[in-house]
């Protein structure tokens, strides 16, 4: 061991003792953490990837009123979960949730399993989740790294390893792993996921003044800027696509994306690439065969995914026919039943603003 590892696994080992006695007095009251059943940690933990803890709480509470354990959650059906998702976006979480309820039931008996190894080995579940649920419901010393928790660590010690590299992840998670503290197993993990979320945070600066770690930490005399070290990401690519808001009485067309790729088998408003003119438009709804009346309105809306860029120009038209290589839905529908992913529903929000 170097002497710089060395000296950050020192700092790990005084980290229980510093970290369990601020997470005592300031954790968030946050809904699953009320309890610590499998089911729901393993949920809360699939939905808070990717996105806020305020922004969960509604859809945490909605899910576990409709699918209230693992054997609900197996038999629901893909329309219900989409729709229960809908609007949390990087909809194979909430596929493999289901998977892997469905393995939980056909191999465990329904029961959430409590062994890491087999934790893991549910479909969807990494390193991160099974450690988070090993830990939290099942007091095993088995850390959750994901980027809050290497922000903290990186800045702690001032480590400039790369944390997008499997090997810095492994390192933290072996070093973390050694200094456990037994019976607060679960404490521990919350103690420092907390701490990346709310005090050493990822936008701006760092609450270093309010930090249980200041004492001792390498970043907190100003160099958090250049910590955590990460690989440069690659620009995102931009594509541009005419988005078609097709209308025949009270029905809106829209159709099935392809099953791979980029929101993989979710309803769209149907679109072709390319920003087309008005009469272009026109041609392209009357080569679907939907016989266009009127252009009532165009719209333009951006949308940023992970990788990609959608520039999206929306065109709203009328048309008498509604031929059968879409499904046409109703208001009603396209409100209660069916799941838009948020790229697509702006338009549909925008549609309602309007003719309200
Ligand atoms: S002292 Fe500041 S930089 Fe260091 S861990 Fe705490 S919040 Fe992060």
């Amino acid at each position: 061991m170097r002497e710089a590892e060395r000296a950050g696994q020192t700092q790990l080992e005084e980290l229980a003792a510093r970290l369990l006695p601020w997470f005592e007095t300031h954790a968030r009251d946050l809904p699953w953490r009320r309890d610590r059943e499998p089911y729901h940690v393993w949920l809360s933990e699939v939905m808070l990837q990717q996105t806020r803890a305020e922004a969960v709480r509604d859809y945490y509470a909605r899910f576990l009123a409709a699918l209230p354990d693992i054997p609900a959650l197996a038999a629901a059906e893909e329309g219900q979960l989409h729709k229960l998702w809908e609007g949390l976006g990087y909809y194979s979480r909430v596929r493999n949730l289901h998977r892997a309820a469905e393995e939980i039931v056909e191999r465990h008996g329904g029961v959430f399993p409590s062994d890491y190894a087999a934790i893991r080995a549910l479909p969807g579940v990494g390193d991160y989740t099974a450690g988070a649920v090993a830990s939290i419901c099942f007091e095993q010393p088995t850390p959750a790294v994901d980027g809050n928790v290497l922000r903290v660590l990186s800045r702690l010690t001032g480590d400039r390893r790369c944390v997008d590299a499997a090997s810095t992840r492994r390192a933290w998670r072996e070093g973390l792993a050694a200094v456990y503290p037994p019976g607060h197993c679960g404490d521990f993990t919350q103690a420092l996921m907390e701490l990346g979320a709310t005090v050493c945070l990822p936008n701006g600066a760092p609450a270093c003044a309010a930090c249980p770690l200041a004492d001792g930490c390498a970043a907190a005399e100003g160099d958090w800027r250049s910590l955590p070290v990460r690989l440069q990401k690659r620009p995102r690519r931009r594509e541009t696509l005419t988005v078609f808001l097709l209308r025949c009485g009270t029905r809106w067309a829209l159709r099935r994306r392809p099953a791979r790729g980029l929101l993989a088998g979710l309803w769209e408003w149907p679109n072709v690439p390319g920003n087309l003119d008005p009469q272009a438009a026109l041609d392209q709804a009357a080569a679907w065969g939907a016989a266009p009346t009127a252009l009532e309105r165009e719209r333009r809306m951006e949308h940023v995914f992970t990788h990609v860029e959608w520039e999206m120009h929306g065109v709203y038209l009328q048309c008498r026919e509604m031929p059968d290589r879409f499904v046409w839905v109703t208001a009603d529908e396209l409100e209660q039943e069916i799941a838009l992913p948020t790229a697509f529903r702006k338009f549909w929000d925008e549609t309602m603003k309007t003719e309200n």
